[in-house]
């Protein structure tokens, strides 16, 4: 039979996930850490790999790493699941809370991942935007939620692109609101240094995610995790695929987690370059960055997307976030070493004067 027959429906008109990743100098568009794994740690980690079967499945569940996991958090494995990086984890959430008739309360503008897979799992997604400056409407979320129709909502504490943090009481207040499930998405909280791990205990509809990718230089190896009460994992397990985190990501994460301390000076200096890089955009007329908690800064500015195009001529690629939804006019940028933000501001200096 010629021809194939059309995909499922739900699909239409959705556009695959693009990160925009194109060659640079400086990459400054996907929020890793600018520095990779020290040659030190690399050859702990090559001892490691050395030691894992490539014959044998990994170990379905990551169950060493997740112990280490659970211990660093004071909690029990069953509290700890690890995924295929973040990603993977946020997918398993909408499958397993979302679904046909079900429906999923995101806070736009924020991190566009969760609004494709509750649309690919047939979740019906209620927004309440952001304000202008980016804060979280607290009432009107708080009134979304009495309507009693919210299965599941994503917080992102600090929020991606937008940089600022969820303010602690108004997590609380919402986990309090409803029984929906409340995730919040820390995959940037060691550069913020907050969390809500401590509400786990006192809220079972709390879940936590974090990442591997950017306080701990992984971005290449893909792990994540959530933290939550042991009947949420038990759901987000039946739905995993079994295998996702390969024997060789699972060596990577457990060397580095162990030695997490390491990474300790590097997220402390690109906490200081961010303040460095955030007064340094608000020095440049008509550029306005927002106050971030995370490891990039995003700022509007006029003719963003020439802006752009400018600072990738020079070797510099930051995220486009012009022409979004509720994001008009700005760009992203990861902080970088100081070499990278230094660069940064000079090309974006070089294109605001020009237009002078
Ligand atoms: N949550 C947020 C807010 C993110 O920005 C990202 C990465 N872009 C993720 C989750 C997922 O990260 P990863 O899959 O690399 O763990």
């Amino acid at each position: 039979m010629s021809g194939v027959r059309a995909a499922a429906p739900q699909l239409a008109g959705l556009e695959p996930y693009d990160p925009k990743y194109l060659p640079a100098e400086a990459f400054l568009s996907a929020n890793e850490n600018p520095t990779d794994v020290d040659a030190a740690l690399r050859a702990e980690i090559v001892r490691e790999i050395r030691k894992t079967a490539l014959n044998r499945y990994p170990d379905p569940l990551a169950n060493d790493l997740r112990d280490l996991i659970a211990e660093a958090n004071g909690l029990d494995r069953d509290q700890v699941l690890v995924g295929n990086g973040g990603d993977e984890l946020l997918f398993d959430l909408a499958l397993a809370w979302g679904g046909p008739g079900r429906t999923f309360l995101n806070l736009p503008p924020t991190f566009s991942v969760y609004e494709a897979n509750a649309r690919l799992t047939n979740t019906a997604v209620a927004e309440v935007p952001r304000r202008a400056d980016f804060s979280i409407d607290e009432e009107a979320v708080l009134a979304r939620v009495a309507a009693g129709d919210i299965d599941f909502a994503i917080v992102t504490s600090p929020n991606n692109p937008t940089g600022e943090r969820a303010p602690e009481d108004f997590v609380v207040r919402l986990l309090e609101a409803t029984d929906a499930l409340v995730m919040v998405d820390e995959a940037y909280f060691e550069f913020s240094r907050r969390t809500m791990r401590p509400y786990l205990e006192s809220h079972e509809n709390l879940i936590i995610l974090r990442t591997f990718s950017k306080a701990f230089s992984l971005a290449g190896v893909r792990v994540g995790y959530v933290m939550g009460s042991p009947g949420v994992i038990r759901e987000l397990v039946k739905v995993r695929q079994p295998y996702s985190v390969d024997a060789l990501s699972q060596a990577v994460a457990r060397v580095v987690f162990a030695n997490r301390a390491s990474f300790e000076p590097g997220i402390a200096a690109i906490i200081e370059e961010r303040a460095r890089l955030t007064d340094a955009l608000r020095t440049l007329p008509g550029v306005t960055p927002f106050p971030s908690d995370a490891n990039y800064v995003l700022f509007r500015m006029d003719a963003a997307d020439e802006a752009w195009a400018h600072l990738y001529e020079r070797g510099i690629l930051v995220r486009d976030f012009s022409h979004a939804p509720g994001l008009e006019g700005c760009l992203r940028a990861t902080v970088g070493t100081p070499d990278q933000n230094d660069a940064l501001v000079a090309g974006l200096r070089d294109f605001v004067m020009g237009r002078c």
